[in-house]
């Protein structure tokens, strides 16, 4: 088939490899211009494991452009742009729209299916329908009848992950309305469903992997999956952190509790890891936007209201514990270890690290910071001006009062502690993801912090 994605983030990007693997000719179109040439050139716009990998298999059936043509050839478009949070905690939908339009406009195929990847608010299926219907119409003169059919097909990849999460997904949702998007949509995943294709051999089909469920639903259910599927995970997380503050108070350890609920299989054990809480391009902004939602059909959404809450105080309870150790934050030099909001990306969106660094900073601290793959991308950012950025963890440490382990990347859990301390003004590690092995800490000599332990 000719696929056609508009916008090469996180989402679009990661699809329209995924999709030229499987042997469509797949184009990319974006409006930045030096993520286009980048692409030509190979160069990978954000860092996501093997994606460059992949990228380099299937180049040939990969084409990039910054206009729309390829719409007009195009068995399916996906639109994949960015859909951030707006003033009031809706999502801003201008960019959506701008690719409806696009769609509208550059529509030529007898039959197009348009399918909405991007994370959008209930009725946004409709929505889009209408806008494509009027800019063919404006351009055409007639009605695009029976030309195009709109379907929801929500992402559920993780960062980190996202090829991973692609080629084996635990499910794929497509809403929509019309039998016929979901027979085309059903063909085009029919060889990640069934698991018939030949996985590259970076990424190894998983032992336990299955053929996948399709979910096909209506356009409507197909949205709020998404958001239901993220709200869901960001209270677990939040339940958890709201039992920790009590197992700190009370004398029990939170990974003993995590590990005692998350055996029982109506639980799970993952998204039950204690500490500074979730950040990203995704949690905070579906929340807000269910929130959002519900206000508008009259449903309070308490449930997620207070994962929210709690989540934004985890942050602050960094900077308590470094008080209550520290007693005085004025003029502290406090280190940050990690900037990305989870291991394995550079992405800095809602970054705990950087919530926690203004908080810091508000007080009268120095904030240093390192992360081993996102520097270059913070350094670009203005938002981390105020934090001095370092490129080893030793010379950050070097005059340190303490330091925060903010994301649980695998190369904190090898630092060589007694080495790092011994430069150190103060030995204090306050450990935000549970993640490091507190008898090493202490045994080189620091005192160790964790949450809920
Ligand atoms: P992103 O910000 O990384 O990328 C969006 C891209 O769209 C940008 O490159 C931008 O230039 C481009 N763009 C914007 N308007 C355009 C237009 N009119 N024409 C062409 N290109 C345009 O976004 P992302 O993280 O990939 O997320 C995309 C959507 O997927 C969002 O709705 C998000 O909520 C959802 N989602 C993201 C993730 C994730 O982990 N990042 C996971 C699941 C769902």
């Amino acid at each position: 088939m000719n696929i056609a994605l508009i916008g090469t983030g996180y989402v679009g990007l990661t699809t329209g490899v995924a999709l030229a693997f499987m042997g469509h000719e797949t184009t990319c179109l974006d409006v930045d211009a030096d993520r286009i040439r980048d692409l030509e050139d190979g160069i990978m716009p954000f860092y996501e494991p093997h994606l460059a990998d992949m990228f380099r298999l299937v180049r040939s059936r990969l084409h990039f452009h910054t206009g729309y043509d390829a719409i007009a050839s195009a068995n399916v478009v996906f639109i994949t742009v960015g859909t951030p949070p707006g003033e009031d905690g809706a999502p801003d939908l201008r960019y959506v729209r701008s690719a409806a339009e696009a769609i509208g406009k550059n529509l030529k195929n007898s039959y197009t299916v348009v399918v909405n990847k991007s994370t959008v608010p209930i009725g946004s299926g409709n929505w889009v329908e209408s806008l494509i219907r009027e800019s063919y119409e404006s351009v055409h003169g007639t009605k695009p009848n029976g030309r195009f059919s709109v379907a929801s097909n929500p992402e559920f990849l993780r960062e980190g992950a996202a090829l991973q999460d692609t080629l084996y997904p635990d499910r794929v949702v497509i809403g929509a309305s019309d039998s016929r998007a979901i027979e085309v949509l059903h063909g085009l995943y029919r060889p990640i469903l069934e698991q018939a294709f030949n996985p590259p051999a970076f990424l190894p089909r998983p032992e336990s992997m299955g053929a996948a469920p399709l979910i096909a639903t209506g356009l409507q259910s197909a949205e709020l999956v998404k958001y239901a599927a993220n709200a869901f995970l960001s209270l677990k997380v939040s339940y958890i952190n709201e039992i920790a503050q009590l197992a700190e108070r009370v004398g029990a350890d939170i990974s003993e509790i995590a590990k005692g609920i998350g055996l029982d299989r109506r639980i799970g054990t993952q998204f039950l890891q204690a500490g500074v809480g979730w950040g990203g391009s995704c949690f905070g902004k579906d929340t807000s936007a269910l929130i959002s939602t519900g206000g508008e059909y009259g449903v309070e959404m308490s449930i997620v209201c207070a994962s929210r809450r709690v989540n934004y105080r985890q942050r602050e309870l960094v900077v308590e514990k470094l008080l209550h150790n520290l007693k005085i934050l004025k003029g502290r030099t406090i280190g940050l270890l990690g900037l990305a909001f989870k291991p394995n990306t550079d992405d800095l969106r809602d970054s705990p690290a950087l919530d926690i660094a203004k908080r810091l900073a508000q007080r009268g601290a120095n904030v240093r910071a390192h992360d081993p793959i996102a520097m270059p991308r913070a350094k670009e950012d203005p938002a981390w001006a105020n934090v001095t950025l370092c490129e080893s963890v030793e010379t950050m440490a070097s005059g340190s009062d303490a330091l925060v382990l903010v994301t649980d990347w695998p190369h904190y859990r090898k630092l060589d502690w007694p080495a790092i301390g011994v430069e150190m003004r103060n030995r204090l590690v306050v450990d935000g993801r549970n993640y490091l092995d507190p008898c090493g800490v202490r045994t080189a000599g620091f005192e160790y912090v964790g949450f809920g332990r």
